[in-house]
């Protein structure tokens, strides 16, 4: 392959190619001909952002791996759905009723919203109406199916044969009063059917059971004093948290996972284990987590943060699927303020794709755009018409009749017509956007005494002006300000703050441009005497 493969996807399946270079020289047999990739869920809560850059990211790595043409993959999207609940979730509705079950497998408590068979049937259900709804391909896998159905027995009588070799692994991360308790294993208590209350009292590796005893209230789950021996295959027993990674890694030949930074020490510990037990881990690699607009880290029980509906009102999925794509290491703030700039990088990001001799395999809308792009469909973006243009434009124009906008669009580039599909859809979000971010900030001011005479000078320019050049109009901006011993900063400010309101705003050449020359003199006499 002569291309240079630079993109961060391609980086990551390259280090699939060498793991399985390295195991099968090692004389080690692959579970799979083909690559496994896999991302994991807690049926806890809904989907939200967070769900969906793991999965688009862990997607785009199977773009890159297969570009590599070596082999198949496939993506299992897997539930924790044997996990018990701890404690009751915010926004639901039917506390009661899930307070009543506190401390059984999520898989075993009613469905809240009366919908499916349980609490996490109704989670899974979400997950993967929300996972089809953005074309991703995937299998389900339940981890209640695997542990009742047997897939796991084998990995969980691995795990008693190696019982003591799984401890060594945890013991020492633990503190000194928890050792002594500790086990991979949790039966699901057959008198009160809650898990994590039970406690092992005994290993019988011959027999594949344990025995253990339901003794272990803790935060307002009672334990019922049962005491009993149950075989660990066939659902009757789940492992801990920190040992389900290296079972499914163990079980599947899982080959590729990512998870957040906050799992880097789990992650190295099922690594261990899955290893004790005879398997490999897979490739990891760790994305940092989205900060909200103060800069915390964003928290799914509390729910803060932009969820992707918001997202959606203001920029297409595929802006939301550029600001994820780029840097996953680095963290992010994730917030409406970085709609505009997604927008405009993205479809940026398109102009050069389309301009690129068969397109470059290293841009984000090879990854992006990848099911337009194997159907044939164009999707190349000619205009320059920006959204933070059309931000201004919705701005001073201060309507939200599209048609107008549309006007002055034409005027200003006859050909944005080739691109209308795009830009119509963009002047519906921009003018949400503009209603509900931008006008209730807005506060207009009037220039003081020592920019009159540069604002006088300006008008006098545009007043006597021809000619229809952007670069012309900016000159004449500038040499206003300049001319007149004014700070180029204050002076560009002035006039956002007297045009749209703002502190900020766009190249004012490319802005009267657009909004037009005799225009933007009368908005600048309008304003002059409006606040006056
Ligand atoms: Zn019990």
């Amino acid at each position: 392959m002569s291309e240079e493969l630079k993109a961060w996807p391609f980086k990551e399946a390259q280090k699939i190619a060498h793991k399985l270079d390295v195991t099968q020289k090692a004389g080690k047999a692959l579970k799979h001909d083909d690559v496994l990739f896999e991302t994991g869920f807690g049926p806890s809560g809904l989907p939200h952002i967070g769900t969906f850059a793991e999965v688009a990211r862990t997607t785009w790595v199977r773009y890159a791996f297969e570009h590599l043409g070596e082999r198949e993959t496939r993506l299992y999207a897997f539930s924790d759905d044997m996990d018990g609940l701890r404690k009751v979730p915010e926004n639901m509705p039917n506390k009661e009723l899930i307070a009543a079950h506190l401390g059984k497998p999520l898989c075993d408590i009613p469905d809240p919203f009366g919908e499916e068979d349980s609490f996490s049937g109704y989670m899974n259900a979400k997950l993967r109406r929300f996972l089809d709804s953005f074309g991703f391909a995937y299998a389900f896998k339940s981890s209640k199916d695997q542990y009742r159905n047997g897939v796991f027995n084998e990995g969980l009588l691995r795990i008693l044969e190696c019982y003591d070799a799984v401890r060594d692994v945890i013991i020492p991360t633990l503190s000194k009063e928890n050792r002594e308790a500790w086990s991979p294993f949790f039966p699901v208590c057959e008198q009160c059917a809650k898990v994590y209350s039970t406690r092992i009292t005994a290993t019988h590796p011959q027999e594949g059971t344990v025995s253990y005893a339901c003794d272990q209230s803790f935060r307002g789950i009672e334990a019922c004093g049962h005491t009993g021996t149950l075989p660990v295959t066939d659902g009757n027993v789940k492992v801990g948290w920190k040992v389900d990674w290296a079972l499914r890694w163990y079980v599947f030949g899982v080959d590729y996972e990512m998870y957040g930074k906050d799992l880097i020490d789990s992650a190295e510990l099922s690594a261990k284990i899955v290893r004790v037990l005879g398997g490999e881990p897979p490739v990891g690699f760790f994305y940092e987590m989205f900060l909200d607009e103060n800069g915390a880290k964003i928290s799914k029980s509390v729910g803060s943060g932009l969820t992707i509906d918001e997202w959606l009102q203001y920029g297409p999925l595929e802006s939301l699927a550029w600001f994820i794509f780029q840097n996953p290491t680095k963290a992010k703030k994730l917030h409406f303020d970085v709609i505009p700039k997604s927008v405009d990088d993205y479809l940026d990001a398109r102009r050069k794709f389309g301009q690129a001799e068969g397109g470059d395999v290293n841009s984000p809308i090879w990854f992006i755009e990848r099911d337009k792009l194997a159907a044939g469909e164009s999707i190349s973006y000619e205009s320059d018409i920006s959204y933070s243009m059309l931000l201004n434009l919705v701005n001073v124009l201060n309507t939200d009749d599209k048609s107008i906008v549309w006007n002055y669009i034409l005027r200003y580039d006859e050909s944005a017509r080739a691109d209308h599909g795009v830009i119509d859809d963009m002047i519906d979000r921009a003018l949400r956007y503009y209603r509900d971010f931008v006008l209730p900030t807005k506060q207009y001011a009037l220039p003081g005494e020592e920019a009159m005479a540069a604002l006088n000078q300006l008008i006098a320019f545009l007043e006597s002006y021809e000619g229809s050049s952007a670069e012309d109009l900016q000159s004449a901006t500038y040499a206003a300000g300049k001319e007149n011993g004014l700070a180029l900063s204050d002076w560009f400010r002035t006039m956002y703050r007297l045009l749209l309101g703002q502190e900020r705003g766009p190249r004012l050449g490319t802005f009267i441009h657009l909004y037009g020359v005799k225009e933007t003199v009368a908005l600048i006499k309008e304003r002059v005497a409006a606040g006056q």
